[in-house]
C-alpha cells in the first residue's frame, strides 16, 4: 500500500507479510518507543511528539486530523480512571462528597497532562497493529 501524503511519498514500514503482534507494540507503547521499531522515542521534548521515527522513518504525524485518535484516548482514559477512582473512593469516602469532588477534579486536570505522551503513544501503536506506519522514503537522513 502507498500513501501520498502532505510530506512526500509515504510507504508502510516493513513488507505487508510483517507480522505485527499486540504484546511487543504495547510494551512499545508503555515505553514511549516507537511501535514500528522500538529503537526511538516517539518523544522529542516535552510535550512534542516526533515527526518520524529516527530510526525506521516511520511517519508519527502524516496528516491533517490523525492527533484526534491521541485526543480521544487521553480523553476516554481519563474518563475511565476518574469513574474508576470514584466508584473505588465511593465506599471509603460516602460521607465526604465535598472530598471526593475536589479529589476527582485534581484527577482531571492532571491526568490527562500527564497521560499526553502515552496517549499519543498508544494510538500510534493501534495505528500500527490496524494498518502498518507509513515510512517516509523521501529521505535517507535520520531524522531526529
Ligand atoms: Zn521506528
Amino acid at each position: 500500500m502507498v500513501c501520498y501524503g502532505a510530506l512526500g511519498v509515504h510507504l508502510p514500514v516493513g513488507s505487508s507479510k510483517e507480522k505485527r503482534a499486540i504484546r511487543p507494540i504495547l510494551l512499545r507503547s508503555l515505553k514511549l518507543l516507537c511501535p514500528a521499531c522500538g529503537q526511538s522515542s516517539i518523544v522529542q521534548r516535552p510535550f512534542k511528539i516526533k515527526d518520524r521515527c529516527s530510526s525506521c522513518r516511520a511517519v508519527f504525524k502524516r496528516e491533517e486530523g490523525f492527533f484526534v485518535g491521541a485526543i480521544l484516548a487521553n480523553v476516554v482514559t481519563t474518563e475511565l480512571v476518574i469513574l474508576l477512582i470514584y466508584l473505588v473512593s465511593l465506599p471509603i469516602f460516602n460521607t465526604y462528597d465535598q472530598l471526593i469532588l475536589a479529589i476527582l477534579f485534581v484527577v482531571a486536570i492532571v491526568f490527562p497532562v500527564a497521560f499526553y505522551h502515552h496517549s499519543w503513544s498508544f494510538w500510534l501503536g493501534f495505528d500500527h497493529l490496524v494498518e502498518s506506519l507509513p515510512r517516509d522514503s523521501k529521505s535517507n537522513d535520520r531524522w531526529s
